[in-house]
């Protein structure tokens, strides 16, 4: 096996995390023969030699929103050597699953650098089973031990599921997405706070959905080894704020 843990190839990444079973949502797929069994194996110890607490990890994210607010930056973990240090395996404390909007970059909104978030971005950050799968990965390949959904003030796609109206293409995918999260009444509004109080459903409605929907992700909550939270970003002053 490669001593690199990146994306190394799902037969890889099952023996990098010691699994020889895995199960989502009570199908479970073993050397390609898929049954009903519910069985859900995970590490039984932590892939990071210096695994980062969820308290830490979320006290970090705080600290570095906090020196970005305040355009105090110090852009952490960016320089050469810190390029090279994560060259070859990665450890991020923390994973986000974020919205696609150019105005939320998470590396520079929680002035974090190279090898420190396992970032996740797609628009309206809905809980794709890609997105399940690249978390429940960064969860138990690489030990992060959070997982932050991180909505936004005034989110396109948000706002796209409140309207209700057709889409073309595959946009309505991402539509379809949010809009169990809505209900007829909020729907048909566009009031600014209607508008953050959708976005605020949304977060919930995707920790919701990575919870249901990953046996991976729920063992490693029951084993106190994982934390979701969520978190919304006002585009106006750049503050982040915690939810749970
Ligand atoms: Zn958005």
């Amino acid at each position: 096996m490669s001593r690199i843990n990146g994306f190394v190839g799902r037969r890889h990444f099952l023996k990098f995390a010691g699994l020889t079973t895995l199960s989502i949502g009570g199908i479970t797929a073993c050397n390609g023969i898929i049954n009903n069994r519910a069985e859900i194996t995970i590490p039984d110890i932590n892939p990071n030699p210096n695994p980062v607490s969820a308290n830490e990890a979320q006290r970090r994210l705080v600290e570095g929103n906090r020196r970005f607010s305040n355009q105090n930056r110090q852009y952490p973990n960016q320089s050469k050597r810190r390029l090279q240090s994560v060259a070859k395996t990665q450890y991020p404390y923390a994973a986000i699953l974020g919205c696609a909007d150019s105005r939320v970059p998470p590396e520079i909104i929680f002035d974090q650098g190279l090898g420190d978030l396992f970032v996740v971005r797609v628009a309206g950050n809905i809980a794709s089973n890609e997105a399940i799968g690249s978390l429940e990965y960064a969860t138990t390949a690489l030990g992060t031990q959070i997982i932050v959904v991180l909505g936004h003030e005034r989110c396109g796609a948000v706002a796209a599921a409140m309207k209700n109206e057709p889409v073309p293409g595959n946009i309505g995918t991402v539509v379809d997405g949010i809009k169990p999260t809505l209900n007829q009444n909020q729907q048909r509004t566009s009031e600014t706070n209607d508008d953050e109080n959708a976005v605020i459903r949304n977060i919930q409605f995707q920790i919701e959905k990575l919870q249901n929907n990953s046996a991976v992700l729920t063992k490693l909550i029951s084993n106190g080894r994982l934390r979701i939270v969520g978190a919304f970003y006002d585009l106006d002053n750049g503050k982040i704020q915690f939810l749970n």
